[in-house]
């Protein structure tokens, strides 16, 4: 390790969709701006964060660190939702922090943790370092965290019981029905732990976004102007996004690449609902019949349905004489094995989504995945799950211009193989697609400038490193 480099040792809490953009921040400092960086993991990784933990193959950019698991099982009550026991067990990896910190040979100077990680922010004082906090999603949801304990003061009732949306300074306003996940309920202790970590933003030094000026500028400016908003948040905001994630070995995906190469320009579907997301059988089944009625190429991610996921196995009992599993309609894969490939579990996205051949995405609406296709310049479809999901999908479609959203959800379960179908086509042909086409390639340009050096988030960072210097003076 090399004493005279800065050292920022980053804290990621569990989930691909956490790590992957942590990954892409350390690797950003190291190769854009001569870091040393270590990695914290708290809890044993799953088999595929290990495998981007330690890619088999190319340089070893950062020092990771895995913290034993904390067993935070008599802490919870059973039923806890999982951004609770995340903010616990981030809570109870303090001794594991402190005790990696006291035998590191350098230290750090830097400490950044994602937004579940702000309880740790007393060992950085303890040990002298600088504190940030990166949030790997919006501004707008930025704002709504630091604001949600004043929204807890005003609102009566549930928030998705309300009849107007919600107001956050400056910002679009929230509809009641795009209320992220934990705030769905106010007497659960997720909500609490929420509106605490909204708070303890304030504990940084500054909070770094995985988006951009152009992307955001209604947000981004109320975070840096808006009275009602700079009295809840009073550290600086770093856009530094869109952090990008480094193409993964393809490995046995190779002949799905293959197959890529042989299709024509823009004509696949990619269809995939992020790391972990599920459907419903009847719904997988309203899908397959969508694609199938598109009559468009595609590449579908699938994961059993909620209701038949036998320990993660994918082609369980009962699969068809083709091959096709039970929850898929019969001879779905016969049908469709000219038009496109079914993948199960996981599927090696960002390869895919830079693939000429690639024309839309039908997403979940993950922030990763939306950066990936945005970056990319592949439109969307958006259909949102779970957690923030469903703000992004209303901000890719009534605000950024670059996807369109099944009408039925989310007062209805069940989204229809027309209604899919009729998506599928206006994304990839239709001529009712072809703003969105064209505003998303925009945004691909527009992300591009940002990273350049001359560009603005790029100027972001360097202004976050500056001020590391200053600190360190
Ligand atoms: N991902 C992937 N292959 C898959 C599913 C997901 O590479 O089959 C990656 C995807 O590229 C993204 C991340 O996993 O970087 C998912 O993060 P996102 O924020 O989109 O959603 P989450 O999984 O956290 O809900």
């Amino acid at each position: 390790m090399d004493s005279s480099k800065l050292h920022a040792l980053i804290l990621s809490s569990p989930g691909m969709g956490h790590l992957i953009p942590i990954l892409q921040l350390g690797e950003r400092l190291v190769t854009d701006h001569k870091f040393e960086v270590t990695i914290l993991v708290v809890t044993t990784p799953s088999s595929a964060e290990s495998q981007l933990l330690h890619p088999p193959t190319g340089p070893k950019l950062f020092n990771i660190i895995e913290l034993p698991p904390v067993d935070v099982s008599g802490l919870l009550d059973p039923d806890a939702k999982v951004v609770t026991q995340l903010a616990v067990m981030m809570r109870e990896a303090r001794p594991g922090i402190r005790s990696a910190l006291s035998n590191m040979e350098i230290r750090p100077t830097v400490f950044i943790v994602d937004f579940f990680g702000t309880e740790s922010f007393e060992i950085a004082d303890e040990f002298d370092m600088s504190k940030y906090v990166f949030v790997p999603t919006t501004a707008w949801l930025t704002a709504l965290m630091a604001y949600c304990h004043v929204l807890d003061k005003e609102v009566k009732g549930q928030y998705v019981d309300q009849k107007e949306p919600l107001r956050l300074p400056g910002c679009k306003a929230l509809r009641p029905e795009d209320v992220v996940d934990p705030m769905l309920d106010r007497n659960d202790q997720m909500y609490h732990e929420y509106v605490r970590m909204g708070i303890q933003l304030n504990f940084s030094d500054g909070v770094l976004l995985n988006t951009w000026e152009d992307l955001e500028p209604t947000s981004l400016k109320a975070l840096r102007e808006n009275e009602d908003l700079l009295s809840v948040l009073k550290v600086p905001v770093y856009p530094i996004g869109p952090l990008r994630r480094p193409p993964e070995a393809a490995g046995s995906r190779i002949e799905l690449l293959e197959w890529l190469d042989m299709q024509p320009s823009e004509s696949v579907i990619y269809v995939s609902f992020g790391s972990a997301g599920t459907l419903s059988a009847e719904q997988i089944t309203e899908v397959a019949w969508g694609l199938e009625l598109s009559q468009q190429r595609f590449i579908w991610v699938v994961r059993p349905p909620i209701e038949g996921n036998v320990d993660g196995c994918y082609f369980t009992a009962g699969n068809g004489p083709d091959g096709t599993p039970d929850y898929l309609p019969d001879g779905f894969l016969t049908r469709t094995h000219k038009m496109g490939i079914v993948v199960p579990m996981w599927a090696p996205q960002v390869e895919i989504l830079s693939h000429p051949s690639v024309g839309g995405f039908l997403s979940h609406c993950g922030w990763n995945s939306t950066l990936e296709s945005i970056t990319n310049g592949v439109p969307m479809i958006a259909w949102p799950l779970y957690a923030e999901q469903k703000m992004n999908a209303t901000m890719l479609t009534k605000e950024l211009g670059v996807a369109v959203r099944p009408k039925e959800l989310p007062a209805k379960k069940v989204v229809g193989r027309e209604e899919i179908a009729k998506m599928i086509r206006t994304v990839m042909e239709y001529e009712a697609g072809e703003a969105i086409r064209e505003r998303v390639k925009e945004l691909k340009h527009s992300a591009e400038k940002a990273l350049s050096k001359a560009g603005s988030s790029y100027g972001s960072l360097c202004e976050v490193i500056e001020d590391c210097k200053i600190s360190l003076q």
